[in-house]
């Protein structure tokens, strides 16, 4: 399986990798630092350099555990040594969105007891899907008005990585309204806003809340009785 980097430094920017298996332009490495699509995130895009050539990463999918990288074309071969580089600005703000969706799927769940059901996390525009029976518009202004507050005294991220048997003592890791991937869960990741949001998660964040920037609220949506969507996004 490959070694996924960007869980233990998610501000990798590039690494050298051994290619373990290709498949037309499919490859797979034995690590890498491009972050899969998954978890509502945006996958990762970049570069492959081997052989005095540039190949592009065009789109980054996991399947049963192994990382499939698609490039812009073939000439790739199996034990080909690469260097990967990520395109650091789209994830950098992925990193931003991610975090900032902890931070309102956290102050949401305090303030109001919505429940998250999706999110949809991309470089310029997000999503956030919740369960909530009844809100008022100011409450979300104040939500988004607190956000911006904390962002601003920069708290800071941290993540540590607990056995499943001591994650599943604290329930309120799992942010998600459905609990089925539990199950299948060995360590338990686990993503903590210092005193706002602790949940276990596979995706990449940001070290310290400032890096934020300023969190913007968009529209406000009712996708049926109790079931609400959000829309946001950082700047610049
Ligand atoms: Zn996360």
């Amino acid at each position: 399986m490959t070694k996924m980097l960007y869980l233990e430094d998610s501000y990798l920017k590039t690494c050298t990798a051994v290619i373990t298996a290709v498949q037309g332009t499919v490859i797979t490495l034995d690590k890498t630092l491009f972050y899969p699509v998954g978890g509502g995130q945006a996958c990762d895009t970049g570069t492959l350099l081997a052989n005095n050539t540039l190949y592009k990463v065009i789109s980054v999918q996991k399947v049963s555990g192994e990382i499939y990288h698609q490039v812009d074309r073939e000439g790739l071969d199996v034990g080909d040594q690469v260097t990967c580089t990520l395109n650091w600005d789209r994830r950098h703000r992925l990193m931003r969105s991610h975090t900032a969706a902890h931070l309102l799927a956290g102050l949401l769940s305090k303030h109001l007891g919505a429940q998250i059901t999706g999110n949809q996390l991309e470089p310029d525009k997000s999503r956030m899907d919740f369960s909530l029976e009844t809100y008022s518009p100011e409450a979300f202004s104040n939500t988004f008005r607190e956000a911006n507050k904390l962002i601003k005294e920069n708290i800071p991220v941290k993540v540590s990585t607990l056995t499943k048997e001591e994650a599943l003592q604290d329930t309120t890791l799992f942010k998600l309204a459905n609990k089925q991937y539990i199950e299948h869960l060995q360590d338990v990741r686990v993503v903590d806003i210092v005193g706002v949001d602790r949940q276990a998660d596979g995706g990449t964040h940001v070290k310290s809340l400032g890096e934020i920037g300023l969190l913007v609220m968009g529209k406000l949506d009712n996708k049926g009785k109790n079931n609400r969507r959000i829309y946001f996004s950082v700047s610049p």
